[in-house]
């Protein structure tokens, strides 16, 4: 496992609001943006050039919108699909049902990332997680 947090410092800054922030040169609106070299989070000005990182909490919301996007576009009737693989090692946090079929997949929310998916294979549950 690796986190690629840069550091634990910031994590306590208080809950996840994203706020609205307005540039520091001319006054407009800042837009969140992502900057594709380095991996993060920036607010940016439309306006000008000026632009700040974001803090760790509103990177962490972002993530978070993305994974429930990525679970909630798995279809249940995978419980169905005989060429998955099943386990009784990952108990369905919903349910407590026993088995569970799962898969690989690219994770949108990091492009090289592999992650494991999940879906309870009790029909009337259907839970879908990810570790
Ligand atoms: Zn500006
Ligand atoms: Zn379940």
């Amino acid at each position: 496992m690796s986190f690629t947090q840069k550091s634990g410092g910031m994590g306590t800054a208080g809950p996840g609001f994203v706020g609205i922030k307005f540039c520091q040169e001319c006054n407009n609106m800042l837009y969140p943006r992502e900057d594709k070299d380095n991996k993060i989070l920036l607010y940016a000005c439309r306006n000008c050039d000026y632009h700040e990182p974001t803090n760790n909490n509103c990177i962490y919301v972002n993530k978070i919108t993305h994974e429930v996007d990525e679970l909630t576009q798995i279809v249940s009737d995978v419980i169905h699909d005989p060429t998955l693989p099943r386990t009784e090692d990952h108990v369905c946090p919903k349910c407590g049902h026993k088995e569970s079929v799962f898969f690989q997949a690219q994770s949108r929310r990091a492009e090289d990332e592999m992650r494991l998916y999940y879906v309870c294979t009790n029909g009337n549950c259907t839970h879908r997680w990810t570790e």
